[in-house]
């Protein structure tokens, strides 16, 4: 669990990862980078990049961001027209070098890659099974699982591939390389993003289809659930792993995680954002004299919130962009003075006036503490919470690091008892009719409802039954 100074720090939920490949282009490692550095916000404790030319795999991995981990020489050394990268945020299996991926698995049939997204549920079932029979683990990373699953299987790689994802529940997009061939795959709730593009002749793959605009290229639809596209001897070939698919995808994608200029499932994040907010002036109105969001994720909810109250929308904060990586701890004196703080208030705006405070989620309450405090201190008179989200009341399997019950305040407080504990004259959250409005029907919703999409039972029997 996270320590209170981290919570401090990052301030909100973190997710697992995001991956980006290329096929078919010169340099692709290069054109991988640039995607990393837009995936960055979604992990910033490791990167990586494997590439291909045809015959052998190169993999560059090391710990911190994209930039800096790689330089252009190390570039250099990543050659061939197909590439995988990965940026890491752990929530399963802890950090370390040794799980910072793409994972390159040694095997007598083939090298190969895996960089994944999402997080395994059945993972403690599936690594007792394996160790049983054999399998040596070398990381402490859930991802590594389907490297010894496909191992295991007999058949084509691509068939080997096919059947190891029928044993694995819970929340995967991955993309893995062989050094002729890539296999682009997302589970079959469609948990976790994942797009593909087109760049000339080239294909590229995302967990975010925003990565696309820096590399010039072009968004052609999402990765569907349970798809398997290969990609070998420049031809695309498309499969299902099984047909018993839903559409889950996290809601906290179009609430925190994703930039407003990702499109998911058809629907571009800004404008959920924006009707999210819309919906919350509906759904709560109050008198006020502007709204101001919480930077980056709830300022397209407060243009929403202000479109429909005819509230003036306002920059009452501000963020302060580099604080987050910082190890020093601030001592007593700088804690209280919010210093640390990623966000600034902006006097400026909010002195004496009575603020619409929009943001997208509450987890253990302290960030909004905060907030408010900072809010408060620059002067700021009442202040009414709105927040694009229902209350958070239960963990996340699927690859968030909501961990447990304990540190979820939604699980103790009413919405009234929570205003005050974080100091708003007022606080309400998005209804879940509000918010599948908002974001359509194909989300997931479990961590506001307790309703998971996925039986975490055992699939250990199952496997041993096929062996
Ligand atoms: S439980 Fe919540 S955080 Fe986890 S996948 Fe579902 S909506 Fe996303």
């Amino acid at each position: 669990m996270k320590s209170e100074f981290e919570y401090f720090l990052d301030g909100k939920l973190n997710e697992e990862c995001g991956v980006f490949g290329a096929y078919n282009i010169d340099e692709a490692s290069q054109i991988v980078y640039y995607g990393l550095h837009s995936l960055q916000h979604r992990g910033q404790e490791g990167a990586g990049i494997a590439s291909s030319d045809g015959e052998n795999i190169i993999t560059k991995k090391g710990e911190g961001l994209a930039s800096e981990v790689f330089d252009s020489e190390k570039l250099s050394t990543l050659i061939g027209n197909m590439s995988v990268g990965h940026v890491r945020y752990s929530t399963s299996g802890g950090g370390g070098i040794e799980n910072v991926q793409p994972l390159f698995i040694r095997a007598h049939t083939g090298n190969f890659v895996v960089a994944h997204n999402g997080n395994i549920v059945n993972t403690r079932e599936l690594k007792m099974h394996l160790e049983a029979m054999g399998s040596i683990f070398h990381t402490t990373s859930d991802s590594e699982i389907i490297a010894h699953l496909i191992q295991r299987e007999a058949g084509d790689f691509k068939e080997k591939i096919l059947k190891a994802l029928t044993k694995i529940e819970g929340a995967f997009s991955f993309i893995i390389m062989t050094k002729d061939s890539m296999y682009v795959i997302r589970d079959k709730n469609g948990f976790r993003p994942l797009a593909m593009g087109t760049l000339d002749n080239a294909y590229v793959f995302s967990s975010e289809s925003s990565a696309f605009q820096i590399v010039g290229a072009k968004y052609l639809r999402d990765v569907e659930p349970a798809e398997v596209i290969t990609l070998h001897k420049n031809n695309i070939e498309i499969d299902f792993y099984t047909d018993a698919t839903q559409n889950k995808m996290c809601a906290m994608e179009y609430i925190y995680f994703s930039r407003p200029d990702t499109i998911i499932n058809g629907l571009n994040v800004h404008t959920s954002r924006r009707r999210a907010g819309a919906i919350l002036a509906r759904e709560c109105p109050v008198n006020a004299d502007i709204v101001i969001g919480v930077p980056d994720s709830s300022l397209s909810s407060a243009m929403g919130y202000s479109d429909y109250s005819n509230i003036p929308c306002e920059m009452g904060l501000i963020k302060n962009r580099y604080v987050g990586r910082t190890f020093i701890k601030p001592n007593q004196m700088l804690r209280e003075r919010g210093v640390m703080m990623k966000l600034s208030a902006m006097e400026a705006i909010v002195r004496d006036k009575n603020l619409i405070l929009v943001d997208d989620s509450i987890v253990r309450g302290t960030t909004s503490r905060h907030i408010i405090k900072l809010l408060k201190n620059a002067g700021a008179k009442e202040i009414h919470v709105r927040i694009t989200s229902s209350p958070i009341i239960s963990p996340c399997f699927y690859g968030v690091d909501i961990s447990n019950y304990d540190e979820l305040i939604s699980t103790k407080y009413n919405a009234k008892e929570l205003a005050d504990f974080i100091g708003a004259d007022s606080l309400y959250f998005l209804s879940s009719e509000g918010m599948y409005e908002a974001m359509g029907k194909n989300i997931c919703t479990a961590c506001f409802t307790g309703k998971y999409p996925t039986s975490t039972f055992s699939l250990l029997d199952e496997i041993k039954n096929q062996k």
